[in-house]
């Protein structure tokens, strides 16, 4: 209370007390100089008086200390008043000085603080680790531990709370193990407060199986314990896992909190789990949980991440208070969806009445401009970039704009950007969009010369050489497609695995290209096969092409009706009522005959089929998708 108050005192404080028999003119070193020098009889009898006997909290320097708060000024002219008067060996009063030190900021000035005190004992080291860890100073922390250790002192749960968070934000995995076993030999592992910052600390390091264990292990869990296994494992991209302890959490009746719904909403992002996503917001809106900045951008990234950019748009407008970046979620989800031209208006309307667009805003808007083919607007936006906020682009700023002019069949102009306009190397990402718009505008050979160059900076990434021989099975090339995955194996390089996802009744369910897991295996085939002649009869041609050039995606599978989101799309169609929207998300590109079959299946069954890929968003009804084949 004494500490909050101060806080709050701090600057009215200083001025009324910070002068007051203090030296200011004294350097603290001739004032530290002075106190080794005084006599011995002075020191014994000072000794005597302070470290017997705690020093009274009412005292006129301790009080002194409490105002001139953390703030690293007005705390060493108090402690030039201590050592004047003193008391510079008293403990309340190093100890006190020392965590406010801390707290202000200067870990310099508390080291040689603390440096000047003999024999530390149990209750400074704590303080000074647990302010060195709250503070940003994990390393310090660190430090303090091992003296403590050293020193075989006593520890408590407090310092192993505030150690095992400082290596949980240094994401030291190794240390904080060895941390982990001291807890074990001194008899705290089954401490409620420890066992949660270990299983912050494991997930934060990514060790999430002995994250899990600890967590499984717990006895009394505190929201905060469960907030960090549902966070720990969607920050680490195991969203279906994060759900799944969600709904654990539900079902022992732990009350969530805004904490816990920001780490699920990102993992029905991941997923699209559109429907566990609404369930979050009738929920918070139900309770009464205040839609704070941070939970409302997060619901505006699940609804634009899970396919309905119209509810993203109803949360945005419900807020109460909006930053930076809920104005640029909003405008990077209308990109997603293709619609450039309600992200070119947002925009305007932010830089009229919003915050100051950042840099990740126009990486935003840049790429809504590239998915829409708004080459005029895009343009705009990179030179008031510049112009009116003083922003420098980035390699990302640079990506958009040679995607968005090699979209729009500008591949010469394109090619002059990267030649001139970047600074320095361009980064692969800037070849691979200049790679994309040559294979969308089918010319081969400046996306042969590209892929080359792609894959000789960057000749570990599999990604390339899979473009390499899709350009040049365009290209017509075969002898240089053989050689070219010839050379993958030879390197051993994988490439990705495609996979799909949809959610139904809850629960997301996967697919891999030609999967047989899948309880309803039969039945899916079964409908597949008959949606796909139903298309064939509506006009459908397959892609024969596609299972030669998109390697990316599943390979030369012998048939391209298996991949995978041909088959999620089969199991949400035949589960779902006639007129409810399909919602998939695949984890690579959509290859060209998966995209000419969706449209047609569209036509065949009446139904809008939502799918968002590596990139952006498409939206299928009566045959036709919205990307407009801008993809
Ligand atoms: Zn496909
Ligand atoms: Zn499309």
């Amino acid at each position: 209370m004494a500490e909050t108050l101060c806080t709050a005192d701090t600057h009215v404080g200083y001025r009324n007390v910070s002068y007051r028999g203090c030296t200011n003119h004294y350097s603290l070193h001739f004032l530290l100089a002075l106190s080794r020098l005084s006599s011995m009889e002075a020191k014994q009898k000072l000794q005597q008086r302070l470290q017997n006997s705690i020093f009274p909290s009412h005292s006129p320097i301790y009080k002194s200390l409490l105002q001139a708060g953390p703030r690293l000024r007005p705390l060493q002219q108090v402690h030039a008043q201590i050592i004047v008067s003193g008391f510079q060996r008293s403990r309340a009063l190093l100890t006190k000085l020392l965590t406010l030190a801390c707290t202000s900021g200067s870990i310099f000035y508390t080291r040689q603080l603390f440096f000047s005190v003999p024999n530390p004992d149990s209750f400074l080291f704590n303080s000074l680790i647990k302010a060195s860890s709250k503070y940003g100073f994990p390393f310090d922390a660190i430090f303090f531990y091992q003296r403590m250790q050293f020193q075989r002192l006593f520890q408590s749960n407090f310092t192993f709370t505030a150690v095992i968070k400082a290596c949980a934000d240094l994401s030291a995995l190794k240390i904080g193990k060895v941390v982990h076993s001291h807890v074990l030999v001194c008899g705290f592992g089954s401490d409620s407060f420890v066992q949660a910052a270990l299983v912050t600390f494991y997930s934060k390091s990514g060790d999430l199986f002995i994250a899990r264990k600890v967590f499984d292990k717990m006895i009394e869990r505190t929201v905060i314990a469960w907030n960090s296994m549902i966070s720990g494992y969607e920050q680490n991209g195991f969203a279906k896992e994060a759900v799944e302890v969600f709904y654990w959490m539900q079902e022992v009746r732990v009350q969530p909190d805004s904490a816990t719904f920001v780490s699920l909403l990102s993992a029905c992002s991941q997923l699209g789990a559109l429907g566990l996503g609404q369930w979050v917001n009738d929920y918070i809106v139900d309770n009464g949980f205040v839609l704070n900045v941070i939970l409302g951008t997060s619901l505006i990234n699940m609804y634009a991440r899970c396919g309905n950019v119209e509810k993203a748009r109803e949360v945005f407008d419900r807020m109460h208070e909006r930053n930076v970046v809920s104005w640029t979620a909003m405008i990077s989800g209308y990109g997603m969806h293709g619609y450039g031209s309600q992200a070119v208006e947002l925009f305007h309307f932010m830089r009229s009445h919003g915050p100051r667009p950042n840099d990740v805003t126009f990486v935003a808007i840049l790429s809504a401009c590239a998915h829409a083919g708004l080459v005029n607007e895009g343009h705009e936006a990179f030179t008031c970039m510049k112009r009116d906020y003083g922003l420098v682009p980035r390699m990302e700023h640079h990506v958009c704009m040679v995607d968005m002019l090699g979209r729009a069949a500008f591949l010469n102009e394109a090619i002059q950007y990267i030649e001139e306009l970047i600074p320095g190397e361009p980064a692969p990402a800037v070849w691979t969009a200049m790679l994309g718009a040559c294979k969308m505008h089918k010319n081969f050979n400046l996306g042969v010369k590209v892929a080359e160059h792609l894959l000789a900076i960057e000749p570990e990434n599999p990604g390339h050489y899979v473009l390499l021989s899709n350009i040049y099975a365009l290209a017509g090339r075969m002898d240089r497609v053989e050689t070219i995955r010839s050379m993958m194996i030879r390197r051993g390089l994988k490439k990705q695995v495609g996979y799909s996802l949809i959610e139904f009744n809850h629960k997301t369910h996967m697919f891999c290209m030609g999967d047989k897991s899948h309880p309803q295996t039969t039945e899916i085939y079964l409908y597949l096969d008959e949606l796909m002649s139903k298309s064939r009869d509506a006009g459908y041609i397959p892609e024969p092409d596609s299972v030669m050039h998109e390697l990316e995606e599943e390979e030369r599978e012998f048939m391209l009706r298996f991949h995978s989101e041909k088959l999620a799309i089969a199991f949400g169609l035949m589960n779902t009522d006639h007129g409810t929207p399909i919602t998939i998300v695949k984890n690579l590109r959509m290859c060209g005959d998966c995209h000419l079959a969706i449209k047609f299946i569209s036509i065949v069954t009446n139904r809008e089929i939502i799918v968002r890929d590596k990139h952006r968003f498409h939206h299928f009804r009566d045959g036709s998708c919205s990307c407009q084949e801008y993809w």
